[in-house]
C-alpha cells in the first residue's frame, strides 16, 4: 500500500482548492480514531491557520480526544511538546510553500513526523470514514496552552552551558513566521545581541516568502554587513529548517551548511555516525571521514533520516548528527526531528568553540559542485529499470532511485512519485566534472526515451 494524499512531510495544498476545512476535519477524525488520547495542535502564521486549526480540533474532539491548543509555534516546538506531554499532535502548516498554501503534519507520540506505514493507516481511515464519533458525555475537552512554547525554548537552551553568544551579534529573519516567538529568545539566552528582520508574525508575509531563498534574504544579508554580525539566520514557514548568511553577507548553500556543522560536530565527538539522505553532497562525508566519523545514507526525506537515526541508536551505534542538504538538521541529544531554532543555537556554540568566522569555515570545506535537472517524461518507472541495467557495471546504490558512485563524484536519478518527471542530481569536485557526468547520463536517458516512441 502506498500513500495517496500525504507526501513525505504531511499533506499540503492551496486552501479552498485542494486543501479545505472539510478535508482537515476528516483528517482530525481519522487521527483521533488512530491515536486516541491527548493531542496537541498548533499552527504557523498563515491567514488560513485559524480556519484549519478549528477544523482539525473539531474532528479530534468529536472522536473523544482531549485537545491542547498550543497556538502559533514552530513545528519542532510542537514536536517537543508532544514528546513531553501528549499522545500525538497535528501541526497546521505548509512549511516553505507560498502564502496561499496550507496543510497538516501529523506528529507521533515520540515527537517524530508520522512514518509511511502509519500514514497509510490514517489514509485508509479517511477513505472508510470509519471514525468513532462520541456522544455528548464522552466528546473531548479543549484547553489553550500557549505558554508551553517556553518549555521548548528552555529545552534548546539547556543543551548549551554558559553564554557562548557573548560578544556575538546575530541577525534573525523568522520570515514573519512562528520563529518570531522562539529563535530571538533562544539566541538572547545564549548571550547574543539579536537584531531581527521580518520579526513580526504576519500570514501575508510582507517581507519575503516562506521559502528562505538567497533572493528573499537580501535584506538579512545587508543587515549582517551593516551590523558586523557573526551571521544571519533565516527560517522557512514552520522553522524546522534554518539557513545562514555568513559574516561576509554571503548565502551559505545548504549542503555547505550541513558540511560545516558536520565537520565541527565530528571534530568534537572524534567518532560516531552522521545520517543523511543519498541526495546530500559528498562534502559532508569527506569532512566526517576526515574527523574519524562515518556517514549512513537514507532515502530522501527527513522522516527517513530521523527513523534511521533512532534505529541505529537502538542497535548501539553512536549517532551524533542527522540532516539534509536543505537546512533541516537533527540533533539527537535534543530531539529526533529537524529543528531550526536548535540549528541557530548550535551555530552560535560551534562558532564560539572554533573561534573561527563562519565564512572561513565555509572556505575550508572541500570544493564541490552540484547540478540539478528535471526531465519531463511519463515513462519514469520503465526508464529507471533500464537505467539500473545500463549502469549495473558501475558502483550503484538503490536506497532511493539509482545512485551511481564514481571516483569523488556521484549521480542520483529518481522518478517522481507524484509528477511525470525524473530528477537528476550530480555532485562532483568541479563544475566540469559535474557537467560531463550529467551529459553522459542525459545522453543515455535520451537514447532510452527515444526507444519508447
Ligand atoms: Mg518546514
Amino acid at each position: 500500500m502506498k500513500k495517496q494524499l500525504f507526501g513525505t512531510n504531511g499533506v499540503r495544498g492551496i486552501v479552498g482548492k485542494d486543501m479545505t476545512p472539510d478535508l482537515v476535519l476528516r483528517i482530525g477524525k481519522a487521527l483521533g480514531t488512530l491515536r486516541p488520547g491527548k493531542i496537541a495542535v498548533g499552527r504557523d502564521t498563515r491567514t488560513t491557520g485559524p480556519v484549519l486549526v478549528n477544523a482539525i480540533k473539531a474532528g479530534l474532539l468529536e472522536t473523544g480526544c482531549d485537545v491542547i491548543d498550543c497556538g502559533i509555534l514552530p513545528t519542532p516546538a510542537l514536536q517537543y511538546i508532544v514528546k513531553e506531554h501528549c499522545d500525538g499532535g497535528a501541526m497546521i502548516t505548509a512549511s516553505h510553500n507560498p502564502p496561499e498554501y496550507n496543510g497538516v503534519k501529523i506528529i507521533e507520540p515520540d515527537g517524530t513526523e508520522m512514518g509511511d506505514e502509519e500514514t497509510v493507516k490514517l489514509e485508509s481511515l479517511l477513505a472508510e470514514k470509519a471514525v468513532s464519533s462520541q456522544s455528548w458525555d464522552s466528546v473531548g475537552t479543549e484547553v489553550a496552552e500557549p505558554q508551553l512554547i517556553e518549555e521548548y525554548v528552555k529545552a534548546v537552551n539547556s543543551r548549551f552551558s554558559g553564554k557562548p553568544g557573548k560578544n556575538m551579534i546575530v541577525v534573525v529573519d523568522p520570515g514573519s513566521g512562528p520563529a518570531c516567538r522562539t529563535t530571538p529568545a533562544i539566541l538572547q539566552a545564549l548571550g547574543c545581541r539579536v537584531i531581527t528582520i521580518n520579526g513580526i508574525m504576519d500570514g501575508t508575509f510582507p517581507g519575503r516568502l516562506p521559502e528562505p531563498s538567497p533572493d528573499g534574504l537580501k535584506g538579512l544579508a545587508a543587515l549582517v554587513l551593516a551590523n558586523k554580525a557573526a551571521f544571519g539566520v533565516a527560517h522557512d514557514g514552520d522553522a524546522d529548517r534554518a539557513v545562514f548568511i555568513d559574516d561576509q553577507g554571503s548565502f551559505v548553500e545548504e549542503n555547505q551548511e550541513f558540511a560545516v556543522v558536520t565537520q565541527q560536530i565530528c571534530k568534537k565527538a572524534g567518532s560516531g555516525t552522521i545520517v543523511t539522505p543519498v541526495s546530500t553532497s559528498l562534502a559532508a562525508e569527506i569532512v566526517a571521514r576526515g574527523a574519524g566519523c562515518r556517514v549512513r545514507y537514507t532515502p530522501v526525506g527527513s522522516i527517513y533520516v530521523a527513523r534511521t537515526m533512532m534505529e541505529l541508536e537502538k542497535a548501539g551505534e553512536k549517532v551524533i548528527l542527522g540532516g539534509e542538504g536543505n537546512g533541516g538538521l537533527i540533533f539527537p541529544e535534543h530531539q529526533y526531528c529537524r529543528d531550526g531554532g536548535m540549528t541557530a543555537a548550535m551555530m552560535v556554540s560551534l562558532l564560539s568553540e572554533s573561534g573561527e568566522k563562519l565564512s572561513s569555515l565555509v572556505q575550508q570545506l572541500p570544493e564541490r559542485h552540484m547540478v540539478k535537472e528535471k526531465i519531463f517524461t511519463s515513462h519514469g518507472p520503465r526508464l529507471m529499470e533500464l537505467l539500473n541495467t545500463r549502469f549495473s557495471h558501475d558502483s550503484i546504490d538503490l536506497t532511493d532511485g539509482l545512485k551511481i558512485s564514481r571516483q569523488n563524484s556521484w549521480a542520483l536519478i529518481r522518478a517522481s512519485g507524484t509528477e511525470p518527471l525524473v530528477r537528476i542530481m550530480v555532485d562532483a569536485e568541479n563544475l566540469e566534472g559535474c557537467q560531463k557526468f550529467y551529459r553522459e547520463i542525459k545522453n543515455i536517458v535520451d537514447e532510452i526515451l527515444a526507444s519508447f516512441v
